[in-house]
Formats: structure tokens, sequence, C-alpha cells
């Protein structure tokens, strides 16, 4: 080795020591007799002195070498004097007089700062993404992914799950998104698809016998790049034989609180994790992955403005929808303007309008009512005995703003939702640097989602998951009310694990296979090797897949997951290091069989 000890690790206890200590040079001062390195590995950071008087040539050196030169240092650790010590960092009470100085390579100017994580655009970040991952934020984000992954493997290796490797060249899975294709040289107009997810794989490795399989699975989507996600991404893809929802449910809820207090310093909101049923979650949240963090949950107030004045809260109600409202705390002085934004965002979201009511005077002041001040847009057509009906449902008080949709329910629980989220926001409550990890499960999904164009039914998790045994019938008779055996683990506000028990009857797959519309001979040219091997003794089974991406970013506090996958691609689904993707030679693709279509 080109060293003896890691920078970082230098203690009081070490001085006296000679070291020979390699890194970079996170940053130089030069007080012109004496000039000071900062010298940085993976480990940390150590102060190194040359002093002409000790070496003139080490001293010299040190004149000509700049940021992020890669340096060997030979020297002595000694303390450093009194009102020197550094308390903020961990090597801050010692330095390293250094009596050679070799430098191993130069460097150029890098194109950001190296030593602080202060903003940098993140084109330039991905351009340069070694020097990127060179940060301290980014170090403790790869460190934080090893450590979680370990911590998985280390777990469910004691859990005695075995890890197998599925192939990454494989055919068309069945996740619901667009696949990536590989072409086959070998057989002219065939394709590969890369795995949406191993989730075949894993539930042949069931009926092979493994009884308890887990992998750390890169997955590949070709999805439209909304929102928050990548291309390729890492789940820990899971599946146990001869276990019912409880027993999945059970051992990722122990996965993710070993995580959790063994990689990190975070606190967990709720032990065990609270559960809720998919209309729970719609009816309390306005989603299927609520967070629990804070309250403003949607509150039903149908009933008491059933008989209003005020048209559109009566004919909603009676055509069979509902009227409900959140309550934000302390907003009430909302302007016009900041109203008619939100109205604006309910409206993007497909609802018609947006009720407020403002009560004027603060939480704190012990105002009676008579002192409480109403804005509305649409109290005057109510009588006093609905709006005192209203607030009371809503536990309203003196400075708070209520907001209230009135329309259809599956369209009056998600736009709710999408203003409790945007309200939270605002007031500073779902933090992604927040400390506090907020989990809960969400249960009892429906099996299908009606799909209007199609005319059919879609799955809402994949094909493979299992009614509810109480609901088996419902697929003949209301395919729609049937309920699946899926559970989702939601991590503030956020999907990090999705799985269910899946069928293992041919019979009641091909039933599943016939709702959203696969017939016999496409079932049969897509999955008839599973179909088959369900045929020769398959066990009962189920699993998940918790996303590693997400989590990890979860866990270390970053706002999306690029800041915690070593080399990720841009929203546009562009590697800007590599330059990907990028085009190939002519006769690469005469060896593929394929010609460009411009
Ligand atoms: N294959 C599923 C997914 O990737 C997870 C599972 O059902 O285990 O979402």
């Amino acid at each position: 080795m080109l060293k003896t000890e890691n920078c970082g690790e230098l203690r009081a206890e070490h001085a006296g020591h000679q070291v020979t200590l390699a890194g970079w040079v996170n940053r130089r001062r030069d007080h012109g007799g004496l000039v000071f390195i900062d010298l940085r590995d993976r480990s940390g950071i150590v102060q190194v002195v040359a002093n002409p008087d000790i070496d003139p040539e080490s001293h010299q050196a040190a004149h000509e070498v700049r940021n992020e030169y890669v340096l060997q240092i030979e020297g002595k650790v000694r303390p450093r004097p009194e009102g020197l010590i550094n308390p903020d960092i961990p090597t801050g009470e010692i330095e390293v007089v250094a009596d050679r100085l070799r430098i191993l390579n130069p460097a150029k100017t890098p194109p950001f700062y190296i030593y602080d994580d202060r903003p940098v655009d993140e084109g330039l970040r991905l351009q340069y993404r070694y020097l990127d991952l060179r940060r301290q934020r980014m170090q403790r984000n790869m460190l934080l992914r090893h450590d979680v992954v370990k911590t998985i493997r280390d777990f469910l290796g004691q859990q005695g799950f075995v890890e197998i490797e599925t192939p990454i060249l494989f055919k068309s899975t069945p996740e619901g998104a667009r696949d990536y294709l590989v072409p086959s040289r070998l057989y002219p107009g065939h394709f590969y698809a890369l795995p949406q997810s191993p989730q075949q794989l894993k539930q042949l490795l069931m009926v092979a016998g493994y009884e308890k399989y887990f992998q750390i699975a890169r997955c590949f989507r070709d999805e439209d790049q909304r929102g928050d996600r990548q291309p390729e991404f890492t789940q820990l893809d899971l599946e146990m034989s001869f276990v019912e929802r409880e027993d999945v449910m059970a051992l990722t809820e122990a996965l993710m609180i070993t995580i959790v207090k063994t990689c990190t310093i975070c606190e967990l909101y709720a032990e065990p994790f609270p559960r809720l049923t998919y209309h729970e979650a719609m009816t309390r949240f306005g989603t299927d992955r609520p967070d629990v963090r804070f309250g403003m949950e949607l509150t039903d107030v149908s009933d008491v403005v059933a008989e209003s004045e005020f048209r559109i809260f009566g004919s909603v109600v009676g055509a069979g929808g509902s009227v409900k409202g959140i309550r934000v705390p302390g907003c009430a002085d909302y302007s016009r303007s900041q109203i008619d934004e939100l109205v604006e965002l309910a409206q993007g979201e497909g609802a018609k309008g947006l009720a407020w009511l403002a009560l004027s005077g603060s939480a704190t002041e012990t105002s009676s009512s008579e002192e409480v001040e109403i804005r509305s847009s649409f109290a005057k057509y109510l009588s006093e005995a609905e709006v005192g009906g209203i607030i009371q449902r809503l536990e309203a008080e003196p400075g708070d703003l209520l907001l209230f949709v009135a329309d259809q329910s599956d369209l009056v629980n998600p736009v709710l939702g999408t203003l409790r989220l945007e309200l939270a926001d605002r007031l500073g409550l779902r933090d992604h640097t927040d400390r506090t990890m907020a989990f809960c499960w969400v249960t009892d999904f429906p099996l299908f989602e009606w799909d209007e164009e199609g005319e059919r039914w879609d799955p809402s998790h994949h094909l493979f998951t299992s009614p509810m045994p109480e609901d088996l019938a419902l697929l003949e008779s209301d395919p729609g009310a049937a309920r699946g055996q899926q559970y989702d683990l939601v991590l503030n506000g956020e999907e990090v694990a999705g799985g269910s028990i899946r069928i293992h009857q041919r019979g009641v797959q091909e039933k599943v296979f016939d709702l959203i519309g696969l017939d016999v001979e496409e079932a049969q040219q897509r999955f008839g090797h599973m179909l088959e091997a369900f045929e020769f003794g398959t066990p009962p089974h189920g699993g998940i897949a918790p996303g590693i991406d997400r989590l990890v970013m979860i866990l270390a506090g970053e706002p999306n997951i690029r800041e915690v996958i070593a080399f990720p691609k841009t929203q546009q689904a562009k590697d800007l290091m590599a330059g990907a993707p990028s085009p190939v030679e002519e006769e690469q693709l005469e060896e593929l069989h394929l010609k460009v279509v411009e």
C-alpha cells in the first residue's frame, strides 16, 4: 500500500507516530513560512503542515500543489498547539508534519469545488460525476447505500433467504411499463426484453423449491420520465413460499426497522407501522401513499350541507357525490391571489372549483366566537347552523383556512389529497430533510382498474396478484369490487415497496388473463412457461419488492433518487458523462439486422 493510515482516522492517540498518507489536496493554505494542506481520502480529512525548517524540499513541493492534486505524504503526527484545535472535524486535535511530500499526480482545476457542498448545476455535476462523487455529500450517500444493502443481506441471510441472480436478457415481463428491447444478432427479428422486474423468475424459483429468495435486482422500465424516475433502478426483490400476507408484511417491517436502526440516526414515527386499507387511505388522505406525518385529513361534510341553499353542494350530494374539506392551520390570512392559486391547482386536478372559508383571528388568542370573522366564497349561501356545523366537523379554530371540494368521491379525494400536500409543503410539514421516518402499510387494493380506452380491466398491481380469497366469486360477478392480496409500504408519502400474495392455481390465473383481455393464445405465447410451471406443484407464495433508490433517498434526506445513484441518468434519460444513448456504427446495425428509420 502507498499509505499506512487513513487520513480521517488519525486521532490524538496517534501523536508521535510516523505515518504515510495518500490522498487528494482538499485545500491548501500558504502562510508564507508554513504551507497547510488538508489531505483527503475516503475516510476524511487531516491537516498536513509543510515547514521549510523541517524539510525544505517538501515545503517547496507544497507550494506547487493545487486543489485535487494526488499526494503521498510521510510525516509525524503531533498534537495541534493549544488554541488551534478544530473541534469541527474528527482529526481536529492533531496534524501531520511532512518530512516527505510526493506529487503522485497533478490535477486540472475541477469545474466545481470539491471541498464543500455548495450547490452546483446538476448538468455539470452529472457530466463530471466522478468529481461530484468525490464530494462529501455524495460519499455519505454512497456509503449509506452500501450500509443499507449490506444490512439487507445480513438480515435476510439470518432469516434463511438465498440470494439468486436472474437474467437481464429475458422476455417481456408484466409490470405494465414499456420494455427495453435488445435485438438478437443470432435470431433476426427476435428480441430480448430487459426485465421490468424479476417477477416471473422469482415465482419460478418458488416452483423450483427455494422457499425464500432475494436479489438486489436491477429493473428496467422505459417509461416517460415524469417525476422522479430512472430508466433503470434497483430493488430488493424477494419471494417466499408457504406464506400469507401477514408473513411477508411482518418480515418486511422487521427488515425496515433494522435498516433504520442500523444505518441511520433517524427516528421511527410509529412502530408497529400503521395500516390503512386502500379505501381508508383514499378517504382520509386522498392518495394511496399517504404522508401520515401531519394531519389535515380529508373530512366529509356532505351530511351537513346536503340540504343547503348553495346549489352546488346540494346537487352534488343529491347525485351521490360528496363534499369534503381540509383544515389548513394558520392560513386564514391568505390573500385573494393566494387563494386563486389554490383554486387553479384544484381545477388543474380536475375539480370544477374550490370553495373556501377563512376564520380570522389567531389560534393562540382566546377569542370568543363573536370576535371571529368569516371570509368565504360560499358561507353567505349557508345557514348559520350549516356554517357552524362544518366548522365544528373540521374542528376549525380561529386562524384556519378551510378548503372544500364537491364532486364525485373519486375526484374529491385526489384533488384534496393534492391540496393537502401542497399546503403541507408551504407550511414546512414535509421537508425531505426530515429525520422522522413515517412508514405505513396500505392494503386491500382493488384488484383491477377499469381502462376506459381499452374497455377492459387492468391489473392494479400486476397480473399474478391473487384476489382476496373471500372476493374470488366477484371475479365473475363484479370484478371492479374484487380486492387483491396486495400490500404497499409507504414512507413519508412515497411508495417504497409493493408486493402481493400470488395466484398459484392455473384456473384463477386464466380467469385473470381473461378479464384483462388476454386471449388464450396470447396468454400462452407470453406466459406459457408460467402456466405450464404452475401445473407442476406450485406452492402458495408471495413476495414484495422495496425500491432501494427511493428508500435510501429518504433515509439520506435527499430530494431525488439521482442523489443516491452513483451514475444516474438525467430526467430526460441521458447519461451526460458518457453521452448515452448515442448512435452506433452502421456495421453494428447490420449485424443486428436493424435499420434506423428517420
Ligand atoms: N414485481 C413487483 C414490482 O416490481 C413487486 C412484487 O410484486 O414483488 O413492483
